[in-house]
């Protein structure tokens, strides 16, 4: 086989969630894509806000299509990123300028190269468990060392103590996600302030920089008026990785930015680093047409209604027929308690034409991740198959 080693253990681990999303379109052609229950994938099912077609027509109508289609800065245009930090200060109190700003080919993106900014061979990077499938992939990509820490299993807030123990001189990042993909579970400011004292203290005793990676494409995906900490508050070497992927119903689109703080340690190299970094890894900048409409559209989000509604539908039917959930705070999966090995539960639910993740494709096994952002009626379709399943194991 001619590929590289490397390659040929990314390509045999390929992750489950593509793997489950093929499965769903080869369900969908033999029994017909409305008796198929496809929660598998995190792509929204709800059309971008009015105000990004009307941005977009406008720019295409109105600019100078050699601008609007040509290269600019790695970083992004001057414009954008200035809209961006002036949005973010108005938000969070923050005193961003356009050099604190990156624009990124969406969440993945912005943290391949911050990744590729800050990892030399064999540095560590603490994710806490459970975590987003891709983190695994994206840290290989630069040679570093995956170190997956549990989060607390009743609440899956960061566990400190377990995140002081997991530290060592080679720690360089803490890649964390808030509002967290698989549990909805979002961290509270009580968690966010003891996991940075716990890395001021080992910055301090190993004289090292380590940085939080700030994962954050659910951030406006926060239900109930519940906060989400904005973590350069907490801790100085912070970097964000945002993404309008989910706030604005664009995954496919591709875009979002990084935050690097200029109180970050040798913030000068580490935003000049992801600038190039931006360039090596092919993406030369974020889509041009894509970041001219997103800086039109600053104040906008997605009606997070729907997804509110299925949340609470999909809560309610799973916990009445005797599954366990953990009730999500953000973002729009649901985490659930498999009574029996979650590989073997994932079987036995796709018998029902439902589809879920098993747990174990986020370092957690004895879950199912199940994505609710799909149209409502799917999941009422959906919750007398579940109530099968249910009774298949004596839940109900
Ligand atoms: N990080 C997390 C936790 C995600 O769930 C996703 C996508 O589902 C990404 C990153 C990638 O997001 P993007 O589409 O913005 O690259």
């Amino acid at each position: 086989m001619m590929i590289s080693e490397k390659m040929i253990k990314l390509a045999q681990n390929n992750s489950a969630i593509r793997a489950m999303f093929e499965e769903g379109k080869r369900l969908a052609a033999l029994y017909g894509r409305e008796n198929v229950f496809d929660f598998s994938l995190g792509n929204p099912n709800f059309p971008a806000p009015q105000a990004l077609k009307t941005a977009l027509l406008d720019i295409l109508n109105g600019e100078d299509s050699v601008y609007v289609h040509g290269y600019m800065s790695n970083a992004g245009y001057e414009s954008v990123r200035s809209a961006v930090a002036d949005a973010l200060n108005k938000k969070h109190g923050t005193a961003f300028t356009l050099d604190n700003i990156i624009m990124s080919v969406g969440a993945a993106g912005a943290l391949n190269v911050v990744l590729k900014t800050l990892l030399s061979p064999g540095d560590e990077v603490i994710v806490l468990k459970p975590y987003f499938v891709d983190y695994g992939n994206y840290v290989a990509n630069y040679d570093g060392v995956l170190v997956p820490v549990l989060t607390d299993p009743a609440t899956f807030q960061p566990d400190a103590e377990k995140i002081a123990a997991a530290v060592t001189p080679k720690t360089k990042v803490l890649l964390l996600n808030s509002p967290n993909n698989p549990t909805g579970v979002i961290y509270t400011e009580e968690s966010i302030r003891k996991v940075a004292a716990v890395l001021e203290a080992r910055q301090k005793e190993y004289g090292t920089s380590i940085f939080i990676v700030s994962d954050e494409p659910y951030r406006e995906l926060a239900y109930d008026g519940c906060e989400v900490p904005y973590l350069t508050k907490y801790y100085r070497n912070t970097i964000v990785c945002y993404s309008w992927s989910k706030s604005l119903s664009l995954p496919g689109e591709r875009i979002g930015y990084l935050a690097i703080p200029s109180e970050c340690d040798d913030y000068k190299l580490v935003f000049d680093g992801a600038g190039i970094a931006t360039r090596i890894c092919g993406f030369i900048n974020a889509p041009s047409l894509m970041q001219l409409a997103v800086a039109r559209c600053l104040g906008e989000t997605t009606d997070i209604t729907p997804y509110d509604e299925n949340r609470k539908l999909l809560y309610k039917g799973l916990t009445d027929c005797g599954f366990t959930c953990v009730f999500p705070q953000g973002a729009f999966y649901m985490w659930m308690k498999t009574p029996v090995d979650d590989k073997e539960f994932m079987n036995a639910a796709k018998k029902h034409n439902i589809l879920v993740v098993p747990g174990a494709s986020f370092g957690c096994a004895g879950y199912v991740r199940i994505a609710y952002c799909t149209a409502k009626s799917t999941i009422a379709r959906a919750l007398p198959a579940f109530k099968k399943l249910a009774q298949e194991y004596g839940l109900c």
